[in-house]
C-alpha cells in the first residue's frame, strides 16, 4: 500500500477526536513529504539528530513529536523544533527540559512516559512515579504537562495489551484535574484499534504507513 493510501485508511477508521502521529523514524524526507502532501502534519521521531535535520529540510508547519529515549545533553538540539516531547521518563530529564525551555523563553509540551508493558526492556516511569511527578509539575513552569504515553507488550495476547492500555488510561483519568493534562498516547501499527477502544487520544503509527524499517 502507498503512504497516501495507508494514511487515508487510518483516517477513515480513526475517530476525528484522536490525533494521528505518523512515526517517520529511519525514513527519508521524501516519504515524509508524501505524507505531508496528503495532509499529515504530526510526525514522530526517536533520534534527536535525525529530528533536527529533518525539521530543517521540511515545511515549518510540521509538528514534530519526540518519542524516543532522550539524553539530557540532546534536549537543546530538539527544543527549537519540537511540538511535544512524548517520552519524558525521569525527573532529571524533566528538569533539563524546563531549564532549556526557560533559556529559549518558551514553554514546552510534554507527556510522561509510563512503563505499562510486561517486558523489562521498555522504558518509562512506574505509574506511581509518574503520578508523584505530575503532582509537583508546577515546580517546572516552562513545561506544560499534557498527559501520559505508553507502549504495550509486543504480543498477540490482545487481552494483555488491553489490560495495559487500561492501566494507562486509568492513570490519565486520575491526572485529569491538572490543567491541560488530558492526553493519552497509546497505540502503534499492531495495536492502535485496541487503543482507540480503550480511549486513546493520540496514536503513533509508523510501519503501517511507511513500511518496514531496516
Ligand atoms: C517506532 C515507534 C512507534 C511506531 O511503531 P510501529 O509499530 O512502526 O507503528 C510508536 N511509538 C514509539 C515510541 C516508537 O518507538
Amino acid at each position: 500500500m502507498s503512504i497516501v493510501a495507508a494514511i487515508a485508511q487510518i483516517r477513515h477508521e480513526l475517530p476525528s477526536t484522536v490525533e494521528l502521529v505518523a512515526v517517520s523514524k529511519f525514513k527519508p524526507v521524501e516519504d515524509i513529504r508524501q505524507a505531508y502532501e496528503a495532509g499529515q502534519r504530526a510526525f514522530g521521531e526517536n533520534r534527536p539528530q535525525e529530528l533536527a535535520l529533518k525539521a530543517q529540510q521540511l515545511p515549518a508547519d510540521i509538528q514534530w513529536h519526540f518519542i524516543g529515549h532522550l539524553q539530557t545533553n540532546k534536549v537543546k538540539l530538539i527544543l527549537p523544533h519540537v511540538a511535544l516531547i512524548q517520552s519524558v521518563d525521569s525527573e532529571h530529564l524533566l528538569a533539563e527540559i524546563d531549564k532549556q525551555a526557560r533559556a529559549l523563553g518558551r514553554t514546552v509540551d510534554i507527556l510522561l512516559e509510563v512503563h505499562i508493558a510486561r517486558e523489562t526492556t521498555k522504558q518509562g516511569l512506574l505509574p506511581e512515579e509518574a503520578e508523584a511527578l505530575a503532582r509537583h509539575i508546577a515546580d517546572y513552569p516552562n513545561v506544560r504537562l499534557r498527559g501520559v504515553m505508553g507502549m504495550a507488550t509486543f504480543t498477540d495476547d490482545t487481552d494483555e495489551v488491553r489490560r495495559e492500555f487500561r492501566t494507562l488510561k486509568a492513570l490519565s483519568q486520575k491526572l485529569s484535574d491538572i490543567p491541560d493534562c488530558d492526553q493519552v498516547s497509546m497505540g502503534m501499527s499492531g495495536d492502535w484499534r485496541i487503543a482507540v477502544e480503550e480511549g486513546t487520544t493520540i496514536v503513533r503509527i509508523g510501519s503501517f504507513i511507511f513500511g518496514k524499517r531496516n
